[in-house]
């Protein structure tokens, strides 16, 4: 049987990236405790909160688990889930698990406009780049270093990179209907990585 896609499920809107998995029928399983992680081909850190991540993982031994299984497995995270996998933070001390060269600021988008939806442009969806982008209390990314690619944009601004085999986006695709972020994560990473 095709390993399951694993889905991170301490905390925040892990049954929407569930729900987008089911849509394309590719098999899933939540991750509460490192040994969900076996027999998983792939890990989705959802939108929460990160501070509550970064404890929670530490209590259940996910931390260092995830560490190993990011030496060989893909991993794709969405707003708080990108905060959890970058290297920096430049407005708050946060100890990250590092997995992926970029600098974001965390609440980017200040208390007036704590949420918003804008089309941003997705570079591999050559044909239809555009796609629905729902920023809730976003991070916004600053600035990439070694071999992080910038994916995606709003207006001039980075809002989805990638580098080997982790993926990052600060909107959210699993608020809206359209499952392309997630195929593309399944296809480009999970069955290739
Ligand atoms: N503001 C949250 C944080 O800093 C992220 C919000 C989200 O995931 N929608 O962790």
């Amino acid at each position: 049987m095709a390993k399951a896609l694993g889905i991170l499920g301490l905390q925040g809107d892990y049954a929407l990236h569930a729900r987008a998995l089911h849509r394309l029928g590719i098999p899933h399983r939540l991750v509460k405790w490192p040994e969900d992680l076996k027999d998983t081909s792939g890990l989705i850190l959802p939108g929460g909160e990160s501070t509550t991540f970064l404890n929670l993982m530490e209590k259940t031994g996910l931390r260092d688990a995830i560490l190993r299984f990011a030496q060989e497995k893909p991993l794709m995270g969405t707003c708080a889930g990108l905060i959890v996998l970058a290297t920096r933070i430049q407005n708050q001390k946060m100890k990250t698990l590092g997995l992926i060269d970029l600098e974001a600021k965390r609440n980017a988008f200040g208390r007036q406009i704590h949420s918003f939806q804008a089309p941003v442009r997705i570079l591999p969806f050559q044909d239809h780049p555009s796609f629905d982008g729902v920023f809730i209390r976003a991070p916004q990314i600053l600035s990439l270093g070694g071999e992080t690619q910038a994916l995606g944009f709003y207006q001039e601004q980075v809002v989805m990179a990638r580098n080997r085999n982790v993926l990052v986006m600060t909107f959210h695709p699993e608020l809206t209907a359209d499952t392309r972020i997630h195929r593309f994560f399944y296809q480009s990473f999970v069955q290739t990585v």
